[in-house]
């Protein structure tokens, strides 16, 4: 049985209003600072008469940045005349998280991203997936949900979507990616899909689009300038922004198996042996891991499995056993 309750959120803004509106999704959360606080999650909603909507996101993961400065941005300049339809941007999907600067909340450790469905009656961040998953979603059309590498990981910066089992759905995914016309397009596979902000739009049939951008816990001015411009591009492509996609060269890239990721069997000094974007063949070191505790080790190798380019790595010097060390993908 599904749980009927309602929804614990209230938004401050009215969706179905024409104009711009910069509001709130307001989630009451007593504690010991405020008795009977909220939080406050920013909403804006930018309308123009009948015509399909768009739900931009941002903050998903708290330390990735490209996405909130991109949608802040839209919200303040984006003008109403030049829409048809409607635009819903919350630049900060997990605010908690995004306030402290870390991926997951400081409430409650809830990754937003494997918290779908969501509970109305659950912990703050399934809260506010709950009210995604049966408020926001079923009103979009299209759904761009901005990711980086946050504070560990750095990727080559490109737009993506999912292989899916509806082939039209995925065509019309894949369009949109082309039109966000980020310098790299990549079909995508998830180490874990359960919980994940994208299955659950997927699976309500929307044209879904995600995006890695950079990473490293901050953010780059081209990196910056990708995600402005892919944002015009995929309101444009939806018929929703008026004017032309602004196309730009784009390589393909593929993640045709989970043998595309590359994790660290022991703790140690990571060395990457490859930049970003650079080619490897099967078997070539991708990664050394270096013992620290003691001189005179023989470093941990990590091969590549497959021939292509370095796609993601571990950001921070130092891996543990068990992070995510490399990824790589297929040029098409
Ligand atoms: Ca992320």
């Amino acid at each position: 049985m599904p749980n009927l309750r309602p929804s614990p959120i209230s938004p401050t803004v009215d969706f179905d209003a024409d104009g711009v509106q910069h509001g709130f999704l307001r989630l009451p959360y007593s504690r010991d600072d405020s008795a009977w606080g909220s939080v406050m999650i920013p909403v804006c909603v930018i309308r123009n008469g009948e015509g399909p909507t768009a739900l931009l996101t941002g903050g998903n993961h708290g330390d990735e940045y490209e996405g909130p400065l991109a949608l802040y941005d839209l919200a303040r300049t984006l003008d109403p005349k030049d829409v048809s339809g409607t635009v819903i941007i919350v630049p900060a999907m997990n605010y908690p998280a995004f306030r402290a600067g870390t991926r997951t909340s400081p409430i409650d450790k809830g990754n937003m991203n494997r918290s779908f469905p969501g509970r109305p009656d659950g912990t703050v961040t399934e809260k506010i997936a709950d009210y995604f998953q049966r408020h926001l979603l079923p009103r979009a059309d299209i759904v761009l949900d901005f990711h980086s590498g946050g504070r560990t990981l750095d990727f080559l910066p490109f737009c993506a979507a999912h292989v899916l089992p509806d082939k039209e759905q995925e065509q019309k995914a894949f369009a949109a990616v082309a039109a966000f016309s980020a310098p790299y397009s990549m079909r995508m596979i998830e180490i874990d899909t359960v919980g994940m902000y994208d299955t659950a739009a997927e699976e309500m049939g929307k044209v879904f689009v995600t995006t890695e951008l950079g990473g490293g816990g901050t953010s780059r001015a081209e990196t910056v300038r990708i995600a402005r411009r892919g944002t015009l591009n995929v309101l444009r492509h939806a018929g929703i922004v008026s004017g032309a996609v602004e196309k730009t060269p784009t390589r393909w890239l593929d993640m045709p198996s989970g043998d595309c990721f590359s994790f660290a069997e022991d703790d140690g000094l990571i060395e990457t042996m490859i930049d970003l974007g650079e080619s490897v063949e099967a078997g070539q070191v991708v990664a050394r891991i270096h013992s620290v505790g003691r001189t005179g080790g023989a470093p941990q190798e990590i091969r590549a499995t497959m021939s292509g380019v370095l796609a993601a790595r571990h950001f921070p010097g130092l891996v543990k056993a068990g992070d995510c060390a490399a990824v790589l993908a297929v040029v098409e």
